[in-house]
């Protein structure tokens, strides 16, 4: 039995191949690393062995013959030939390899070289591949959103589950087929023609948004909000794109429904409004008309003593006029803020408006035989207001508050106080002042919706309309109790900032 020479060796280490080289009588004489590694044999314990060690108990029969087969009559079934066969570990554990065998040249008796190579780590590694492919189709199936991939000329390469789902169409149908031709509806696709366009020439790796509709099998059209990236080969070479879209219908849906209940909404609460406008004209007006209806009857009643006292009439003809203007203003107002336009705001002296006023509120302190008190804080700074407005709340506040003082029991004297003062903050406060029987805590808010009243004639519109007119001041109108007893209704504005022209 001659051994290979040193090179032969030298060469045969460096092969990664597992090789076994054995004589005519199936004995090994020489058995390499890459040989080594794959049985667990180590060289020098495997030859000198037979080559049957390596084979399967089938293989081992047929083996003998082959090489007798060969000796006798020079015909070989193997030499020459790869195949795939089993082959054993040293543990006993079976595997493949890819085997091709040989016989060396010039050796008498013959030697032969196997060539061994692992076929189970290119298996395993096609297994492993398949896996990962099995995983990645998973993962796109599983995904919530569409994802579809195209080449650079739109045809689709790649579509998930839930693309196909959204679509209504076999996978086999959409792929290979142009996304924006066959899947988008003819209006949109120059929408998505653009964006498709854009993407490929950016040569950006930024994802890029856009939305469009997608048409299903049935003709529906779902909208879709989509985010799409290049794809590129390993020369960085753009090879189509990736397309992760987001069925957002429900959704416009919802919005759209959403927007048109807020519009309904809107629409009915402004119907309320011009409800509330119209019982509020009534309402402030009654007032002028009955100071108009009291003072012609007191000019009547004047007219026809002997001798007419003519200044007296004079004055409450002055009145009837002054009541006839406030209440074409009042008119004029309320129809401004139905156009919605702009309140006509001036700054002005607090102090002076109230006064200007105590004549009037003084009518209604003597309808109740009460008397109006004025505590005014000197030297306030100007607030920007609408006059007439103004005067209105304060107007609804006195009569209130005579009102509620009427209704008490017993001779408490009836005194309503106006009073203004100047806030730690700098701003100026206006209050009305009474001694009545103030308010239950249950009804603190209340009194301000419209309507709410707790009079046999009230309308319930007096307190609602104030504070409307005080929060369009970018002030509130608020109730606390008076000490030691009675309503405070307040309101605190704004001192007047000079702007420079
Ligand atoms: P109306 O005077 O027509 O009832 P308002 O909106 O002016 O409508 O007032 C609503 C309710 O608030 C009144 O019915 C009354 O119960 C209560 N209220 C208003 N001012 C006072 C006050 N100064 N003292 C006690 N209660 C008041």
């Amino acid at each position: 039995m001659s051994s290979p020479t040193p090179d032969v060796l030298a060469l045969l280490e460096a092969t990664l191949d597992a090789v076994v080289i054995m004589d005519d009588r199936g004995r090994v004489l020489a058995f390499n690393a890459s040989a080594e590694e794959m049985f667990g044999y180590r060289a020098a314990d495997a030859i000198g062995r037979n080559v049957s060690m390596l084979m399967t108990s089938q293989d081992r029969q047929e083996h003998d013959g082959h090489v007798k087969r060969y000796l006798t009559t020079g015909e070989s079934r193997v030499l020459g030939k790869g195949r795939d066969v089993r082959v054993r570990h040293r543990d006993g554990s079976e595997f493949s390899v890819f085997l091709s065998v040989g016989r060396i040249p010039r050796t008498d008796p013959p030697q032969f070289v196997g060539y061994l190579h692992d076929t189970s780590l290119r298996r395993k590694a096609l297994a492993t591949l398949e896996k990962e492919r099995q995983l990645n189709r998973l993962y796109l199936d599983l995904a919530q959103v569409m994802l579809v991939a195209t080449d650079r000329n739109g045809m689709v390469q790649l579509v998930n589950q839930r693309a196909v789902r959204v679509l209504k169409k076999k996978d086999q149908e959409i792929l290979s087929s142009n996304w924006i031709d066959t899947c988008v509806p003819p209006e949109d696709r120059p929408t998505a023609r653009a964006a498709f366009r854009n993407l490929l020439m950016s040569g950006s790796d930024e994802p890029q948004s856009c939305e469009y509709h997608v048409r299903s099998a049935d003709g529906e059209d779902r909208f879709v909000t989509w985010r799409a990236v290049a794809l590129r080969d390993a020369d960085n070479v753009t090879t189509g794109i990736m397309l992760s879209g987001e069925d957002i219908t429900e959704q416009q849906r919802a919005e759209t429904e959403a927007r048109r209940a807020v519009e309904r909404m809107n629409s009915v609460s402004r119907l309320a409004t011009m409800g509330e406008m119209a019982a509020g004209i009534s309402h402030e007006l009654n007032q002028p008309l009955a100071a108009i209806a009291n003072y012609a009857q007191a000019c009547a009643r004047l007219l026809r003593v002997p001798s007419p006292d003519l200044p007296e009439i004079g004055g409450a003809l002055d009145q009837i006029a002054g009541q006839a203007l406030r209440a074409g203003e009042i008119i004029r107002r309320i129809r401004s803020l139905v156009r919605n336009e702009d309140v006509r705001r001036e700054p002005l002296d607090i102090n002076g408006l109230i006064r200007e006023m105590h004549a009037l509120l003084a009518t209604d302190a003597r309808v109740h035989d009460g008397r109006l008190d004025l505590d005014l804080h000197e030297d306030l700074p100007p607030v920007t207001v609408d006059k007439v407005q103004i005067q209105q709340v304060l107007m609804n506040l006195v009569h209130n508050a005579f009102e509620a003082q009427s209704v008490q029991p017993g001779s408490e004297p009836i005194d309503v106080r106006i009073a203004t003062r100047l806030t730690d903050e700098g701003d100026i406060e206006v209050s009305v002042n009474d001694h009545g029987p103030g308010l239950a805590a249950d009804l603190e808010q209340k009194i301000f919706e419209p309507f709410f009243t707790t009079k046999a004639t009230g309308t319930g519109l007096g307190l609602a309309i104030s504070r409307s007119i005080i929060k369009a001041h970018a002030s509130r109108l608020g109730y606390r109790a008076n000490e030691p007893r009675g309503a405070c209704f307040y309101f605190v504005l704004p001192a007047h900032v000079e702007t420079a022209s």
